[in-house]
């Protein structure tokens, strides 16, 4: 008896080398039947008899390939119709409904070994290719993903590829990108004006511009990066001076994890980040003494380090003397990458001495990703190349949404049903080419998810660019999501937690339900509303955001608020450094309240304790005196804090700042180092968060805390809430799969707007 049963399957099931796999799979049962593409997943018929098909059936989802993610599989009765073989049928296009596509993925090492073969017929060939491995989301305009609607459109397949494309059991069946020497994608290098350069080997050419100190534009999977060897000073301090990039740190690539490992610290868990396929950014701590440019990290006690993951990146590598390139994004300071390569050169002719470029269009800007491992887990800071658009799988169904973020490390987020798929990292929209870059993110992301949005969220701020680009979508209703409160729910989301819990908020800036800056808070929070329990005493931000770039006056703004103009007379080295007509200009801001709003931003703290003991006045990349107060901490911790007492103010708790700053005053008067401060300072700051929670739980009953917001990026300061707080019986929730800072943003207003929604249509 012969039965027949048609399997749908859902997920990241196109791109990966699925149907090959169902191919053969059915060849083992002994099955006939087909399997076809479909802009749901990918839909299978099978027909044989019933011991078999049950063996297929167990076995799909078990051994389906390493890069695939079923999200839903559903099997229906067919009547049998005696077919013969095994069919792939071509996509069809159907009902709309949402196939997952693939993130792009490191060159695997099959394809490695082929690239080195001298037998091989791509032999150093820089497009090398598989169904496991190669671009994805950067190569596709539109769905189902097909040759035709990616950009290797132009490339006809010449026969030896056509063949391999056509026969079920090579392992490029149906790999879209497959390409070779006759009929791929080719490369050329440039000069900084964009004139190719005759050579029949662009790669030793631009591998010994390299050697020579040079820097060379390379293009990459998602973007444009710029290069030079990492181990010549003077060839980084060039980049830095031409990049406009004073000291902000530079990722740096390495042919292997091996020989990351001659860099950095790496324990096993990190040496298998730095090799999966996902290859991002990894923060290490550097291995000392290392034979790296000082100008790479300044000051840093950490690395960025990521594994080459292109066929191009390791034939650079062989080709160079160099064991490791600076590889930062192709563009200008805060600029959205680089992609076309006459824009490249427009761009960045500037920066760079050469172009590495080839003909195989990048449709879709993707920046590296950049995580770390903290407490054990992965700990996303940008989700971008290798991440996006892997969906954050939910436990409810949302109707369809739009999120629009925030306006720094922007990202959008676009949910339906049980999936919300975060853009990759758009960047600062201030700057005019990132807000392009963020309306093409979006569009883009309707039109291949091929989701809809009913609603669209965005920040509190009125003056977000995000907010304002929401409020004049007619075709959606705008629902606006206070800061902190998208922190949490984003924190909520992934955790997939219900119901209401505790939320701390640590981070920098976000627009408060009263007008003033938020940063420092303790809420009571379930997706549809928010309760503020409590927040760091408000002070005032003299001049703004110039605050932002001058911790020094958040200093001034903390003593003057404690102490009056008498801690002018306080002997300590902060007070003789300030200028004093610039701090009679600030005080005065201060004291009439003139552009001069109150804010309980835990970042400005930070700000200003780290001027105070002596870091920095001014900053020159975001939260830079923030991060030297972590590395200044001295190894190990102890319980050491200074006193930061919550007192009640109305219906909610404040915790003050007073008693702090007197401290930090004493201990300069006596002449304690700075690893000292900064330990009291990081354990009082836990301390009376976690009495804050204590009184709330008291108040409440609850007993799970969120954590979330930017200065979770500090990990002595997340392992010490996350050690404070379980040690007092409470359950606690951070982020692994989006960024706690505002590049996940996105995600908590999509949740808070989608029950808000449901909440005013009922
Ligand atoms: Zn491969
Ligand atoms: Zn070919
Ligand atoms: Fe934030």
């Amino acid at each position: 008896m012969l039965i027949r049963r048609e399997i749908e399957v859902q997920g990241i099931v196109q791109g990966v080398g699925f149907r090959p796999f169902v191919y053969r799979l059915a060849g083992d049962c002994g099955l006939a039947g087909l399997v076809a593409n479909t802009s749901a997943g990918v839909s299978i018929e099978v027909e044989g008899r019933p011991e078999a098909v049950a063996n297929f059936l167990q076995r799909l989802p078990v051994e389906a390939p390493p890069l695939a993610q079923i999200t839903r599989f559903a099997v229906r009765e067919l009547a049998a119709r005696e077919s013969r073989g095994f069919e792939i049928h071509p996509s069809r296009a159907q009902e709309p409904a949402r196939a997952l596509i693939s993130p792009d993925i490191a060159t695997c090492p099959d394809c490695l070994r082929e690239l080195f073969d001298p037998h091989d017929r791509r032999y150093l060939y820089p497009f090398i290719n598989c169904t496991n491995c190669g671009p994805r989301f950067t190569i596709i305009q539109d769905i189902p993903y097909d040759r035709p609607r990616t950009s290797m459109a132009p490339f006809t397949m010449c026969p030896a590829c056509q063949r391999e494309y056509d026969a079920p059991r090579d392992r490029r069946f149906h790999a879209q990108p497959n390409a070779c020497w006759t009929c791929g994608p080719s490369l050329q290098l440039w000069t900084s004006r964009g004139d190719p350069i005759a050579t029949s080997d662009p790669i030793a050419e631009a591998a010994r511009h390299l050697v020579a100190g040079a820097i060379v534009a390379v293009k990459g999977l998602g973007g444009f990066h710029l290069a030079v060897d990492a181990a010549k000073e003077e060839a980084v301090a060039r980049l830095r001076q031409r990049k406009r990039r004073v000291e902000k740190p530079f990722a740096v690539m390495v042919a292997s994890a091996e020989i990351a490992g001659q860099f950095c610290e790496c324990e096993s868990d990190s040496l298998a980040l730095l090799e999966s396929p996902r290859r991002p950014i990894v923060l290490l701590p550097k291995r000392l003494p290392h034979p790296l440019a000082e100008a790479v990290a300044p000051g840093h006690r950490d690395l960025g380090i990521f594994v080459a993951y292109t066929p191009l990146h390791h034939l650079l590598f062989a080709a160079g003397s160099f064991s490791a390139l600076v590889m930062t994004s192709g563009n200008l300071s805060e600029e959205p990458i680089a992609i076309a390569n006459r824009e490249a050169v427009e761009r960045l002719g500037a920066l760079a001495d050469y172009f590495l470029v080839h003909d195989r269009e990048i449709l879709r800007r993707c920046d590296d990703s950049v995580v770390r491992i903290t407490s054990g887990r992965l700990r996303q800071l940008r989700r971008s190349r290798g991440y996006v658009p892997v969906p954050i799988f939910l436990n409810e169904d949302l109707p369809p949404v739009l999120a629009v973020g925030g306006e720094l490390k922007n990202t959008v987020c676009l949910a339906q049903g049980r999936q919300a798929f975060l853009s990759q990292h758009i960047g600062d929209l201030e700057n005019p080419e990132a807000f392009r870059f963020f309306e093409e993110a979006a569009a883009h992301l309707e039109r291949v998810l091929e989701i809809t949005p009913q609603i669209v969220a965005c920040d509190l701020h009125p003056d977000y660019f995000s907010t304002r680009w929401a409020w004049r979508q007619k075709r959606m209703e705008c629902i606006p999501v206070q800061h902190h409160h998208a922190h949490i729910a984003a924190c909520m989301a992934e955790n997939q937690l219900e119901g209401r819990v505790l939320g701390i908020a640590l981070d920098g800036t976000g627009y408060g339900t009263d007008g003033h800056i938020w940063g420092g808070e303790l809420l009571a929070a379930d997706y549809a509303g928010f309760e503020r329990l409590a927040h760091l005493e408000e002070v005032r931000m003299p001049g703004g955001s110039a605050a932002i770039h001058e911790p020094w006056r958040m200093a001034v703004s903390y003593l003057a608020a404690h102490f009056g103009r008498a801690f002018l007379d306080f002997p300590i080295p902060f007070v003789r450094e300030i200028d004093p007509p610039q701090t009679n200009v600030l005080l005065q801001m201060i004291e009439r309240g003139v552009n001069s709003p109150l804010t309980s931003s835990c970042g400005r703290l930070f700000d200003a304790v780290a001027a105070l003991a002596g870091l920095r006045h001014r900053v020159n990349y975001e939260a830079q005196a923030a991060i030297e107060l972590e590395m200044a901490l001295p190894q190990g911790n102890d319980d050491l804090a200074y006193p930061f007492p919550v007192f009640q103010q109305a219906t909610h708790w404040v915790m003050g700042t007073r008693d702090l700053f007197a401290g930090i005053v004493r201990d300069l008067q006596d002449g304690s180092p700075i690893a000292v401060i900064s330990q009291r300072f990081h354990n009082g700051l836990v301390q009376a968060f976690v009495r804050a929670a204590l009184l709330a739980r008291q108040r409440t009953g609850m007993d799970r805390v969120c954590l979330s917001g930017g200065s979770f990026q500090n990990t002595a300061l997340l392992t010490r809430f996350e050690a404070c707080l379980t040690g007092h019986g409470f359950r606690v929730f951070f982020h692994s799969q989006v960024p706690a800072g505002d590049g996940g943003l996105s995600l908590g207003q999509a949740l808070v707007a989608a029950h808000q929604w449901r909440r005013g249509s009922r």
